[in-house]
């Protein structure tokens, strides 16, 4: 089955439930059996396969065991863990692969949180963390030192979207026997293949793109055989699950992923092209644009672009990015993407060491939603006119001042 079939086909077992075409939301914390040998039998299953028989709601039901497998199955993994956040999902997979006296390497291009995670829970029980330049290819072996267990990735990199070599880097993290552990969350399965890379674990915030609907938070790791004993048990000692409302919209979201991938790349890209030409943006933060420094590893690895990219603003006073953010009418002011719907939000990336940002002016991180693009673009317009407004009204103050 190529993708788009997998994506319909996956995690759908009608027969198995008088006929409906989705997998019910199965909500239940004790699942009863009908006599003693039944139940011993069931445990027998479940502690050989912990998919093959559900003894109890923390270790999932019908639901949620769908979702596993179609998100296994469409990532080429061996199995995957669900968690009731993307965050959830990172954390609990790093304290799985690290034990006290354990290193990190971390790119500095991470997602602030994960940063966070490493700089104090983890550091509470004496496991440490380099961070590295998300360009760093194979002389990431440099920093590799005798105790490093896990290389985080995350290509594009949170907020400045470098690409980062994940098979030269996984190359040498296997070389030292350590795992590479990668947030794929903006590519997805869809357009980054992580097991083909050399990737270990593939975390991703289903929150985003597989949700799709900005109604849900919920994360997945995906797993290779090597890694995922450590990360089962250490995930269910910690009690990790979701609710099976959660992974029920999940697995919807999957039904449509692709159709809303391919518009989200598609209108992203174009409404990426018009900021290029315009005198009020200093940057597009692309990788699926030429103009991006990463262009060609993007070709080289990823098969797709979502709607996620930044720009840098030339720079305006405080008062003039108001205006445009506030001018803005299509696009949402919020955290989190991944949904149909637009957003708009600037930032400016704090805690890094190696990925200071170069421009003068803010950082506006945009989501393309599933929208017009020709009507995005009209209200990125209105923006900047709000933009020449507020500097045209401030310079009259400043005569009038004087
Ligand atoms: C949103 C996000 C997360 C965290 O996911 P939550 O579901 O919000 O906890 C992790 N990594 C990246 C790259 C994200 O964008």
């Amino acid at each position: 089955m190529r993708t788009r079939t997998k994506l319909v086909n996956l995690g759908r077992n009608p027969q198995r439930f008088e006929g409906v075409v989705n997998t019910p939301i199965v909500r239940g914390s004790t699942l009863l059996s009908p006599t003693l040998a039944h139940w011993q039998e069931k445990n027998r299953q479940h502690a050989a396969d912990e998919f093959g028989a559900s003894i109890y709601g923390r270790f999932g039901t019908a639901t949620h065991h769908a979702l596993q497998e179609a998100l296994t199955e469409l990532s080429g993994g061996y199995r995957t863990m669900l968690y009731p956040s993307g965050l959830a999902a990172l954390a609990n997979v790093l304290t799985a692969l690290v034990e006290a006296g354990d290193h990190i390497l971390l790119t500095d291009s991470a997602y602030a949180a994960t940063s966070q995670f490493l700089q104090t829970t983890l550091a509470r029980f004496n496991v440490s963390f380099t961070r590295y330049a998300p360009g760093i290819g194979a002389e990431i072996r440099e920093l590799i030192q005798p105790n490093t267990r896990v290389v985080l990735v995350e290509s594009p990199g949170s907020e400045t979207f470098e690409l980062q070599d994940i098979p030269a880097i996984a190359k040498e993290a296997h070389a030292a026997g350590a795992f590479v552990v990668m947030d794929n969350t903006w590519a997805t399965p869809l357009f980054f293949d992580a097991f083909k890379h050399g990737v270990d674990v593939a975390v991703q915030a289903a929150t985003k793109y597989i949700v799709g609907h900005s109604d849900a938070m919920l994360g997945v790791a995906t797993c290779n055989q090597r890694a995922w004993p450590a990360i089962r048990d250490s995930s269910q000692n910690f009690g990790q699950t979701c609710s099976p409302d959660d992974a029920y919209l999940a697995l919807r979201g999957l039904r449509t992923m692709e159709v809303r991938l391919r518009q989200h790349w598609a209108s992203g890209v174009q409404v990426a092209q018009w900021l290029e030409s315009r005198p009020e943006v200093e940057r597009v933060l692309h990788p699926a644009l030429p103009s991006h420094p990463d262009h060609e590893l993007w070709k080289r690895d990823f098969t797709g672009a979502p709607g996620l990219f930044a720009m840098a603003l030339k720079p305006i006073p405080e008062q003039a990015l108001h205006a445009f953010i506030d001018a803005l009418q299509l696009f949402g002011l919020g955290v989190s993407w991944g949904g149909y719907e637009s957003l708009a939000l600037p930032f400016s990336p704090v805690g890094r060491e190696y990925t200071a940002w170069p421009y003068a002016g803010p950082g506006v991180r945009l989501h393309i939603g599933l929208e017009d693009p020709l009507d995005l673009i009209a209200d990125l317009e209105n923006g900047f006119i709000a933009i020449q407004n507020s500097q045209a009204s401030l310079r009259q103050e400043e005569v009038v001042l004087a």
